[in-house]
């Protein structure tokens, strides 16, 4: 068995309710069931930008509690800037809201959203963790990125110069799976029929394939941008 170290508070940066149990639902719901104490934070409430007319838009809090629960996290922060709108919150400001988080949840790890994913969301909220869990600020000791199916991969394949580069894997069973799929189904539309990517079979074959690159039948990947042991 290789060496594991010991992660025990974890907070979880994502843009929209979706993106942590996309990026890392299956290894919030296996280190949730090892002890670990997870507190998700999420910037944005609403589905705004889904809806063409700015009307019907939909408060996610309620999806996001119950994706969390079905993962095992203890503590929600759900805040209210707008989807697809981080760009108009000052960096100062989204900074300041992570910087709070960390300040009150002292985690050792953070996992955040990629920097090299298409939505501008997704980039500024991974920008604002690594500000808030900065080296020698507080108590974070390490920080890593997620990918998320039709964001990081769409990144990738949309000339951005940066791209998803995994050093990291998490080896999950069936039953982790089967719950990020669960969870996934509390935010209603967001699981979409085969072949699309967030589809559950989608889900599926991203873990088999990030578990076959380490022969594992079953994995996330996560790109470490840094550990401090
Ligand atoms: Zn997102």
């Amino acid at each position: 068995m290789a060496m594991h170290r010991k992660i025990r508070r974890l907070l979880v940066v994502g843009a929209h309710g979706d993106d942590e149990t996309l990026g890392a639902g299956g290894t919030i719901a296996r280190l949730a069931d090892e002890g670990v104490v997870v507190s998700l934070c999420v910037l944005t409430n609403d589905d705004g930008s889904r809806s063409a007319t700015g009307s019907g838009v939909v408060n996610r809090t309620a999806s996001i509690e119950l994706a969390a629960k079905t993962l095992g996290v203890e503590r929600v922060r759900v805040h209210e800037f707008g989807d697809n709108r981080l760009d108009t919150v000052g960096n100062l400001e989204l900074n300041r809201v992570v910087e709070r988080e960390v300040r009150e949840f002292e985690p050792d790890t953070v996992f955040t959203t990629s920097m090299c994913d298409l939505s501008t969301d997704h980039a500024l909220v991974s920008r604002a963790a690594r500000v808030a869990g900065r080296p020698g600020k507080g108590s974070v000791r390490e920080l890593r990125t997620f990918e998320i199916r039709s964001a990081t991969d769409v990144g990738e394949a949309s000339g951005l110069p940066v791209v998803f580069r995994p050093n990291c894997w998490e080896r999950l069973d069936e039953t982790h799976i089967e719950r990020k799929v669960e969870a996934l189904r509390a935010y209603g539309k967001e699981l979409e029929p085969w072949p699309a990517p967030r589809s559950e079979r989608g889900v599926r074959a991203l873990a088999e394939y990030r578990g076959s690159q380490v022969s594992a039948c079953l994995a996330e990947a996560f790109e470490i941008v840094r550990i401090v042991y």
